[in-house]
């Protein structure tokens, strides 16, 4: 008997591990056979500083206590955490945020898509665009910002907006480019269709160091638009908006009205995208929940989150209609270290409540952040997960 059960075990052994290797893995662990076929198309979208407090009070806001956001209707949901790779901080900034996400590696703070020796690492945009995909990005902030440039470009310093705007022309090459920063795009003295010093912020002009990159777009193939109507007009082809010279509201002001709607610019892309067979990437930022957030003005945090959900519910609908569709929705880091406690600040939609919100800090914070999902393995966002965990899902999907 021992003699026997000795080959027997071995020979069981072996077979089971044969079944393992041959079964997919339950969990659908990295790329699953079969599934990751299904993903055509991933809509990745940025809430930049917001947690699970701006969801909150942008609910109560928006929608009342017995309404829910787009956003909040997303099938699954989990969280995670931000920490950075910086040796001075356990607080990430978005660019170290949007890094994780790009490339699946926590870094430094202010590095975009390098590792913390200041190696480039290839991109969830670039790679995205290799594997025959179109990709795009939408944003509220300079097209050029840390979170669209690190899905888009490697900088050790995400200050380097110029050379980033470059790197989308020579190197990644997005199809759709649609935001604020006209000023990085063109040199000093060349004021573009945003005039230099506007009384708004005189400190905005034109200060790129890489020659005209809009004249430079042109000739790649890219239109250029710089406003609604021209956006409203635009045709297929590859695209290029700036609606801004900076971001497209005042960074120290008190108004948020972009000249261009998140939701619309969001519509204007998916139309642009859907056009490829192989499918796209999309990247969708709202930057003024962060901005307004180390504002700690509550009000235009409302505002922001307002627009903000208006462009998850295009993503949904599209991802609705066009089946093969992943719409992700989350945020690079907290900021204000907000809670919503009872007050008078604001009214609590449909009911005569009001709330208030309180702030700890006019920087941004280590909570968690909520990340919901739409669409094919969006089950795969429940869990607790650190925020590398985005690349290990999104890039089999975007990578073949
Ligand atoms: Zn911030």
């Amino acid at each position: 008997m021992r003699k026997l059960a000795v080959p027997v075990i071995a020979c069981l052994l072996a077979l089971t591990g044969l079944y393992l290797l041959r079964k997919p893995p339950a969990d659908g662990g990295g790329a699953v056979p079969g599934s990751a076929a299904v993903i055509r198309n991933v809509i990745f979208i940025n809430g930049d500083g917001m947690a699970a407090a701006h969801r909150e009070a942008g609910r109560l806001f928006h929608a009342g206590p017995d309404g829910s956001l787009a956003m909040d209707r997303f099938p699954y949901s989990g969280q995670l955490t931000t920490s950075p790779a910086d040796p001075a901080s356990v607080v990430t900034d978005s660019a170290a945020g949007a890094s994780a996400w790009a490339t699946g590696r926590r870094t430094y703070n202010g590095a975009v898509s390098v590792d913390t020796r200041g190696r480039s690492l290839p991109t969830l945009g670039a790679q995205a665009k290799r594997a025959g995909r179109a990709t795009g990005l939408v944003t509220t902030a300079q097209v050029t910002d840390a979170t669209p440039a690190a899905f888009f470009a490697n900088a050790v310093d995400r200050k380097g907006q110029d050379d980033i705007a470059r790197q989308y022309l020579e190197v990644s090459k997005p199809d759709v480019i649609l935001g604020g920063g006209e000023d990085w795009w063109l040199p000093a003295g060349t004021s573009g269709a945003h005039p230099d010093r506007p009384s708004a912020d005189p400190s905005e002009a034109s200060l790129g160091r890489r020659g005209d990159l809009i004249a430079q777009a042109r000739d790649d193939g890219y239109q250029y638009v710089s406003t609604a109507g021209g956006l409203a007009a635009a045709d297929g082809g590859r695209l290029l908006g700036l609606f801004a010279n900076e971001e497209m509201f005042q960074q120290n002001g008190d108004v948020y009205e972009p000249p261009v709607d998140l939701a619309t610019m969001t519509q204007k892309a998916l139309g642009i995208l859907a056009a490829d067979p192989d499918g796209f990437f999309l990247l969708v930022e709202e930057e003024a929940v962060d901005e307004f957030a180390h504002a700690n003005n509550g009000r235009r945090v409302l505002q922001a989150m307002g627009r903000l959900d208006r462009a998850v519910e295009v993503a949904q609908s599209f991802a609705a209609a066009h089946p093969g569709t992943l719409v992700v929705v989350t945020g690079d880091h907290e900021t204000g270290g907000l809670a919503v406690v009872d007050g008078d600040a604001f009214p609590v939609k449909g009911t005569g409540l009001r709330f208030g919100l309180r702030w700890t800090t006019t920087g941004h914070t280590a909570q968690d952040v909520p990340v919901s999902a739409y669409g094919p393995l969006a089950d795969r966002f429940t869990g607790k997960h650190p925020n590398t965990y985005v690349h290990e899902v999104l890039a089999p999907m975007l990578t073949r």
